[in-house]
């Protein structure tokens, strides 16, 4: 067994992320001892039931004591609360980190609170499912994934350095990036595809009414995956979009003048503009497989499930 990164973590919230890290640390050996706490007694009794964490807590406050690294996997909206909450109860030389969607407001509503004896390193693990709750995490989540980290201004170079080797043991490739390019980068690869999958699947449930199941039983490939990314959790994408509210915006008024140049294309029948557009397009899908974030096969790889 290695030795541990940090001797003794405290995860707040206990959803996807944090019980990915949970088990994720488990298996590279990189944490002493784990304390967890999540809001309600129904998950708090689930993380005990499955064995998440070596102790779960009935409060932030006593998961937070005694931790060298502190780990707020709550949505965005609830990041301020929490730090008020834990502030007290924090001890001097820990490193408080967070795995937050958005990370210019996470940082102006987290840093504020935060003890000047606590580093403060907040990070991003670019890996997700549309599952959450305490059941939902796996080990190899973060494998081949990115995790940024996002210092903010003096971070203690160390404070940084330890968390991007827990980061890197449970197997992500970690990069550095300042919040506000960090906030736009994600608006243009998962908040506004986000909302343009929200948005189809919305449109075709209006239809659904009008041409009954048939927009279920003959779903195709191009639904079925806007329903996939639309199933994600409603509280995380609200906080999402309230709080990354500037840059997706920009990028959907962007999205809107590239839709409405397509919407004319068909009109007009301009063929040579939809085929240069999507050869350019087609382009990029490639460029995802050569970086090893994807599969090459058919399909995303997936096996057609039995009727
Ligand atoms: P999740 O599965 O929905 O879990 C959220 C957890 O936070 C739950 O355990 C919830 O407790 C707890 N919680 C909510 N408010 C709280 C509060 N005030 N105090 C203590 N605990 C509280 O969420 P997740 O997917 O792990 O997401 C967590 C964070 O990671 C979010 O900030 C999200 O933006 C970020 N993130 C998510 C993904 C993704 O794909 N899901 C990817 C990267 C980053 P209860 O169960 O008791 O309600």
């Amino acid at each position: 067994m290695s030795t541990p990164v940090y001797n003794r973590v405290a995860l707040i919230g206990l959803g996807l992320i944090a019980s990915s890290m949970f088990w994720a640390m488990k298996r590279g050996g990189l944490a002493g001892d784990v304390t967890g706490f999540a809001k309600s007694e129904a998950s708090r009794d689930t993380a005990r039931r499955i064995g998440l964490c070596d102790r779960v807590c009935d409060s932030a406050a006593e998961a937070v004591a005694d931790a060298d690294l502190v780990v707020l996997c709550v949505p965005v909206g609830a990041m301020g609360a929490v730090a008020k909450e834990i502030a007290p109860h924090l001890k001097a030389g820990a490193t408080v980190t967070d795995v937050g969607s958005v990370k210019r407001d996470v940082i102006d509503a987290v840093g504020p609170y935060l003890p000047e004896s606590v580093h403060f390193v907040p990070a991003h693990p670019l890996a997700g499912t549309e599952h959450s709750g305490p059941e939902s995490g796996f080990a190899e989540l973060f494998d081949n994934r990115w995790c940024l980290l996002v210092p903010v201004e003096g971070s203690d170079p160390e404070a940084v350095a330890q968390l991007r080797a827990l980061w890197e043991g449970m197997g992500a490739n970690v990069d550095e990036m300042d919040a506000d390019h960090h906030d736009l980068v994600l608006a243009v690869t998962s908040h506004t595809p986000h909302l343009i999958a929200y948005t189809m699947v919305g449109v075709a449930d209006d239809l659904r009414r009008v041409t009954d199941s048939e927009v279920i039983k003959y779903s195709a490939a191009g639904f079925r995956d806007f329903t996939r990314i639309a199933a994600s959790d409603p509280t995380m994408w609200r906080d999402v979009f309230l709080t990354n509210k500037d840059a997706t915006l920009e990028i959907l008024g962007r999205f809107t003048e590239e839709l409405f140049a397509l919407q004319r294309a068909i009109r007009t029948g301009d063929g040579d503009h939809l085929h240069e557009y999507f050869t350019r397009t087609r382009e990029i899908r490639r460029g995802i497989i050569e970086a090893g974030q994807d599969t090459a096969a058919p399909n995303f790889g997936r096996e057609v499930p039995k009727s």
